[in-house]
């Protein structure tokens, strides 16, 4: 076994490694990156980029910000992992800042979203058992239609993707699913026996970026509400300032029984996630019940305050609304001149182009690797749309640059 080379790795060097020795479940874009820095990455020859797809929407604050690496760093080198065996002196601090942070009475902290997706759900059944009589085995948890909450097989027991599903069964029991935006199909979901939750995504961003009809997800809780329904809203995409307001749920004054974060919470510095309920709603979970190795460990609060104390700092809440009304502003000029392009489509700073091309043509990816050839990196989410979700530290002057890139390239097609 030959030890790691300390050279820089050229571009076609790194991918072989990643294609010869990696699971191919990923198909990513032919570019590697080496360094980032604010809205910008570069590849390991030097080219730079600007980061249209923030690590899925996880590096919010921008690249490397120089709070939460310090926070990272200086962390590091004192305590990083004790395990929840023991109390350490961090995560206490950490629990109570985000609590009030986002104004529940407790957290549960795990790493990904997908655990905390896990996490959510468990809880709600817990709940329903233990406070809703709901009998031993029949809770339910209403979901949407083309959801996505992550990758583990009971989430992808609820998911209608096929690349999700295929040939990962048997599949876990006790979801009803529903369209997306559909306040008549909850209501018939909601009137079937032992309905313990609704999940939701408050915007459906793998699905690409669709945004429910004004007033969906005020009137979707109320719904929750008065059936006793837990109304379960997973921002791991759209929380943490990305929409242009710090949760999705905000735009429209809806407070989430149970709500689930995750990527930005850190910063895209180090994998932290939370699920957040009152008292009334976590106290079902007792020691022993659920749990992580990892959940809550002192490196991952450290770097998640400081991550959390930037997006407050440097408001990016109002700078992802404020750039987000600029974009679709300069892309509509786009699909109202171009005919490849159909519609742009999104909230703050998570917006799609949709590409007017058949979802199985190579369209638009296509336009992406040209994008990268101009400069700029985005992904297609499904088939013929292309997310555009750039750090929210990006300045009106970068974001005009970043529009006339994506005007030029599509001109080119
Ligand atoms: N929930 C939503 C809404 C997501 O968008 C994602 C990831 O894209 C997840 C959950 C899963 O998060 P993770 O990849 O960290 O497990």
């Amino acid at each position: 076994m030959e030890s790691i080379s300390k050279k820089q790795l050229s571009s076609p060097e790194a991918m072989k490694l990643e294609n010869d020795h990696g699971a191919h479940n990923y198909h990513p874009l032919p570019v590697v990156l080496s360094k980032g820095e604010g809205v910008y990455v570069w590849d390991a020859e030097g080219k730079q980029y600007y980061d249209f797809l923030s690590a899925y929407s996880a590096v919010n604050q921008g690249h490397c910000h120089p709070k939460i690496v310090g926070a990272l760093k200086e962390q590091a080198e004192k305590l990083t992992l004790t395990s929840r065996a023991f109390y350490n002196d961090v995560l206490g601090e950490y629990e109570k800042y985000v609590t009030e942070y986002f104004g529940f009475d407790k957290v549960l902290p795990m790493n990904t979203g997908a655990e905390a997706v896990e996490t959510a759900i468990k809880l709600c059944r817990k709940w329903a058992y233990e406070k809703k009589d709901i009998s031993e085995n029949q809770a339910k948890i209403i979901v949407c239609e083309n959801n996505f909450h992550g990758r583990t097989t009971t989430i992808i027991s609820f998911s209608n993707d096929p690349d999700a599903r295929e040939n990962f069964g048997p599949f876990t029991d006790g979801f009803i699913r529903i369209p997306y935006d559909d306040l008549d199909a909850l209501g018939n979901a909601l009137k079937e026996n032992n309905v313990a939750g609704f999940l939701v995504e408050p915007i459906q961003g793998e699905a690409g970026v669709f945004v429910p009809s004004e007033g969906y997800l005020k009137e979707a809780s109320k719904m929750c509400t008065e059936n006793n329904v837990l109304f379960i809203a997973d921002e791991v995409q759209t929380g943490v300032a990305r929409t242009g307001k710090l949760l999705a749920c905000d735009h429209e004054d809806v407070k989430a029984d149970i709500l689930i974060l995750g990527k930005a919470i850190s910063g895209g510095v180090y994998p932290v996630s939370a699920v957040f309920a009152n008292d009334d709603i976590m106290e079902v979970i007792k020691p022993g019940q659920h749990g992580s190795t990892f959940g809550g460990n002192p490196l991952a609060c450290k770097v998640a305050v400081a991550a959390l104390d930037v997006i407050k700092d440097e408001e990016l809440s109002n700078n992802a609304e404020a750039m987000g009304d600029v974009f679709r502003e300069r892309m509509q000029k786009i699909v109202d001149s171009v005919e490849l392009v159909a519609e742009v489509r999104g909230k703050g700073l998570l917006n799609a182009v949709v590409i007017n091309d058949s979802p199985d043509s190579s369209t638009a990816w296509d336009i992406c690797v040209a994008l990268k050839e101009n400069g700029l990196l985005a992904k297609p989410t499904h088939g013929n749309i292309i997310r555009f979700a750039p750090p929210l530290v990006i300045t009106e002057e970068q974001l005009h640059e970043c529009c006339d890139i994506i005007e030029k390239t599509i001109s080119q097609f």
